[in-house]
């Protein structure tokens, strides 16, 4: 019966994995990093784990235009930046007062509990650069 207990370490190594970074990882990125301490992991149980993860509400899940998804551990409500040059995704401390949810849920058929904002521009290494 060590399965069950198996499962919930690489959980736990994953949730730890993402929590680390502040540059929101890719699954890849979290695969390679928790492999070095389980190396019969597959990617398939990383992605699992991901979206149970963002389903329990432990971390967030980002949906960049290139259909890659990225994780993010900040629990904080806040915005992203995403560099046009390198694609770097950065968090911004900028996030909406829910009162907004308020005005809009108003006209709404539905119900709106969050949003998400993404600011685009060039980074600080990029404008270093040019
Ligand atoms: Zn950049
Ligand atoms: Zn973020």
């Amino acid at each position: 019966m060590t399965a069950p207990m198996k499962k919930s370490r690489q959980r736990e190594a994953i949730l730890q994995c993402v929590l680390s970074h502040h540059d929101h990882p890719t699954a890849d990125t979290i695969y390679m990093e928790v492999r070095e301490n389980f190396p019969n992991i597959s990617l398939g149980t990383v992605y699992r784990n991901l979206s149970l993860l963002t389903k329990i509400g432990k971390i967030k899940k980002i949906s960049c235009e290139d259909r890659t998804d990225r994780f993010d551990g900040l629990a904080r409500p806040h915005s992203h930046f995403i560099c046009d040059s390198c694609g770097c995704l950065l968090d911004l401390p900028y996030y909406p007062d829910a009162s907004l949810y308020g005005q809009l849920n108003e006209n709404f058929d539905g119900k709106i509990t969050e949003c998400s904002i993404v600011f685009r521009g060039v980074c600080k290494d990029c404008m270093s650069k040019s």
